[in-house]
């Protein structure tokens, strides 16, 4: 790639957005090169100064109006502009950029990331809820603009990778690590706190992606982002199990051909991918994989009667209509109850089933 790439960062002070960072500063007199044109978070001014001060972007905007002084005080004698508030997010979003990181977490990131589709650029998609809940209404934007959605969410990034023949694929298989709780037994799951329930063992994310992953729901939200960005249907889609997080997804072909993508769980390579899209870019410092060393990779079924949230989803998938929004929506809810201690773990795909069962009780023609 020859010119300077102009990105913007939805969730820049997030765990994917400090991750898309420091690509963008690891890539400077580099051959790949990226300019910064605006930056956002929900309420973290002093980290999102400092970062739009250290990438020299030309606008700051925090989701919270009531800390516009406050960046703006942050920011005084920069030049770097200031905004806050929805319409700021939105502004961010359909800024000037060559690629936008979708990476602000759950259905909040839905109206920035509608813009950045609207906008025709590339959108590097982590902020799977969005999908998830407007996977149709993304998919229409981005083809009335021209924009590229390019997922950054590792399995799907995977899944682009190898894509070369869509219309001769039999079956897509999400790897799913089977988080820190894969081997405990519902008695077990049923005591677990928020702390341990944050502890993963292959991934160091967010913490509301953390708790999804400790339940599987993070691995169901993935089977219905899937189908929608890829036009898949419910029964092209499995899930294994794969605890080291090795073999990051595959697309099996109707020629007995199966195609995956590997690397250590890093979700550098990810973004790196969709930042540089179409090209590649090397990453000096991503860890490189050594099979041998490795020795062996194993692969189980998911079970879904110790993680019924991944079955909820699977639900979904094959019921669509507003499904997958109530699916979302619950889930939200119900991992805010756990982490506050509201709610006990296996609560919250409780909680989850209970609004699927409301909407399932309604006449057909208003769960569309
Ligand atoms: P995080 O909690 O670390 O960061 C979230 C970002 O969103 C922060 O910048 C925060 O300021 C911003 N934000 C939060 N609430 C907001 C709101 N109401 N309005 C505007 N901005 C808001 O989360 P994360 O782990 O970086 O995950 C971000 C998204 O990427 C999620 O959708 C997650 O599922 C997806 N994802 C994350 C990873 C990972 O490795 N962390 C991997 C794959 C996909
Ligand atoms: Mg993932």
């Amino acid at each position: 790639m020859s010119a300077c790439r102009k990105i913007s960062i939805l969730g820049a002070t997030g765990s994917v957005g400090r991750a898309a960072i420091d690509v963008i500063a690891g890539a400077r007199g580099s051959e790949t090169e990226f300019s910064v044109v605006s930056v956002t978070a929900n309420a973290n001014v002093e980290l999102l100064a400092s970062q739009a001060k250290q990438l020299g972007a030309q606008f700051a905007a925090v989701a919270d109006e009531q800390l516009y002084e406050d960046l703006k005080t942050a920011l005084g004698g920069t030049g770097i502009a200031v905004g806050a508030g929805a319409t700021a997010l939105v502004e961010a979003a359909s800024a000037n950029a060559d690629c936008v990181v979708s990476a602000i977490v759950g259905v909040a990131g839905l109206e920035s990331t509608l813009a950045a589709v609207q906008s025709g650029a590339n959108v590097a998609l982590a902020n799977k809820e969005s999908m998830v809940c407007a996977g149709p209404l993304l998919k229409e934007a981005a083809r009335r603009s021209g924009a590229t959605i390019l997922p950054i969410d590792s399995e799907h990034n995977a899944i682009f990778q190898v894509l070369d023949r869509p219309e001769r694929v039999e079956k897509v298989t999400l790897t799913a690590s089977g988080g820190p709780f894969r081997t405990r037994t519902l008695e077990q799951m049923k005591a677990a706190t928020p702390e341990e329930a944050l502890r993963h063992p292959n991934w160091s994310m967010g913490s509301k992606i953390t708790i999804d992953s400790a339940t599987m729901m993070n691995k169901g939200l993935e089977l219905i982002e899937a189908a929608y960005l890829f036009d898949l249907n419910a029964d092209q889609l499995e899930v294994v199990i794969h605890p080291s997080s090795i073999v990051h997804s595959l697309v099996s072909y109707d020629d007995g051909s199966v195609l995956a993508q590997l690397g250590q769980p890093d979700m550098r390579i990810p973004i790196s991918y969709a930042l540089a899209w179409p090209s590649r870019m090397r990453l000096p410092d991503v860890q490189r994989l050594d099979l041998a060393a490795i020795g062996s990779l194993e692969f189980f079924p998911p079970d879904t009667k110790r993680f019924p949230a991944l079955a909820l989803a699977q639900q979904c998938l094959e019921l669509g209509g507003a499904s997958p929004v109530v699916l979302n929506a619950s889930n939200e809810v119900a991992v805010d109850a756990f982490l506050q201690g509201r709610i006990g773990f296996l609560e919250i795909a409780d909680c989850v089933e209970e609004a699927l069962e409301t909407l399932i009780a309604r006449p057909a023609t208003e769960r569309q």
